[in-house]
């Protein structure tokens, strides 16, 4: 059945592959976003499809159209770009989540919540349940996204108990692929494009941190089979490669990928950044018959290439 979808922050990395995938199936897209991150060029390719819309709009302000579904992506969601003005981040993800809400209601459309393993702050439990409540500096320099996620999953799940809204909530954990920014700040951008360049690979802190990396095309199956979920089922569900690795494995595997004369060179760890990371997919596996199939180097190969053909 065609469905009329809006996706919110469809012009960034995950939403521009959300759309076209959503396309893929022949449904009609309305892309909204302020290009704040995202940008035309990662939907030129779709512009030339009578089935897609673009519309310039911040989600901060109230939205009103007619859809059936809405997948809600807009936030920055790399540290430098959500930490640039962080009074607007926390805005995009409550205002912005009160307003796709409210949205939602009035049209009764279900709604994808694309939230975060930032919620588990620096967990303490290893991997990370979706029963792990957190454990998350609400102060911080990362407060702006960490705590601006955590109250959005909180107005989800009110305006479900509350209106009987059909909300899906994912936690995507870190993900990976063309059509990240490349400057960006993001870690697997950050050593491709460095190594490509030649430049050092910059690793904060003694690189034992780890995180546990999704190729793009695993998460957007993910969504789609969550928005499509019995209806009984709301989440939150965690969306991530249980593969772990620790940020020097990641610089040492990117320079022999890319065949790079770069060195490593360490500079400060940022303030309340997570020692550890790995979802439990569990649930996902249970509720969605979903598992990621996409293996790091597999990943690293495409989004190399991707970088390649721009730099
Ligand atoms: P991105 O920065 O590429 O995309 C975010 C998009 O939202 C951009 O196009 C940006 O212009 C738009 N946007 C920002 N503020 C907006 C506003 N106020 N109104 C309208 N549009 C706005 O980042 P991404 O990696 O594609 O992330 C997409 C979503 O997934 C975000 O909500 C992010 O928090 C979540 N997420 C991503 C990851 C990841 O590893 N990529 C991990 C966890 C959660
Ligand atoms: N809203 C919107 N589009 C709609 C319906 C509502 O942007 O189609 C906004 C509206 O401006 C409001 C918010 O969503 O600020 C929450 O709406 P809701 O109906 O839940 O609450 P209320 O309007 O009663 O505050
Ligand atoms: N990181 C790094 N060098 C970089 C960029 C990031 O060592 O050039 C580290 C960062 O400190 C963190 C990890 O890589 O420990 C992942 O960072 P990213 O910003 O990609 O995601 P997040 O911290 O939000 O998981």
């Amino acid at each position: 059945m065609t469905k009329k979808i809006l996706v919110t922050g469809g012009a960034g990395f995950l939403g521009s592959h959300l759309c076209e995938r959503l396309l893929s199936e022949g449904h009609d897209v309305l892309c909204v976003d302020n290009y704040f991150t995202g940008t035309k060029d990662n939907i030129l390719h779709l512009m030339s499809n009578p089935k897609f819309e673009v519309m310039r709009h911040d989600v901060t302000f109230p939205l009103y159209v007619e859809v059936d579904e809405i997948y809600n992506l807009a936030c920055p969601a790399s540290p430098v770009h959500y930490q640039f003005d962080p009074v607007q981040t926390t805005k995009t993800s409550v205002h912005g989540a009160i307003n796709m809400l409210g949205l939602a209601k009035r049209v009764q459309a279900r709604i994808l919540q694309a939230s975060t393993s930032e919620v588990y702050g620096d967990p303490e439990i290893h991997p990370q349940t979706e029963d792990y409540w957190g454990k998350v500096n609400p102060i911080g320099i990362r407060s702006c996204y960490d705590e601006g996620k955590r109250c959005a999953e909180t107005l989800f799940f009110d305006y479900w108990r509350q209106h009987a809204l059909e909300i899906k909530v994912v936690r995507i954990f870190n993900t990976y692929g063309p059509r990240m920014h490349p400057n960006d700040g993001r870690v697997v951008s950050n050593f491709i494009v460095q190594a490509l360049k030649g430049q050092d690979i910059t690793i904060y802190g003694d690189g034992q941190q780890t995180r546990s990396f999704c190729y793009v095309d695993d998460l957007i199956e993910a969504m789609i089979r969550m928005m499509g979920s019995h209806s009984d089922f709301t989440g939150p569900v965690n969306i991530g490669n249980p593969g772990e690795f620790s940020m020097l494995q990641l610089a040492e595997l990117v320079i022999r990928m890319t065949s790079s004369k770069s060195k490593i060179a360490f500079r400060p760890l940022p303030q309340d950044d997570p020692k550890q990371r790995r979802p439990d997919i569990t649930v996902a596996r249970n509720e969605l018959s979903w598992e990621p199939t996409i293996v790091l180097e597999t990943g690293l190969e495409k989004t190399i290439s991707y970088f390649k053909a721009m730099i």
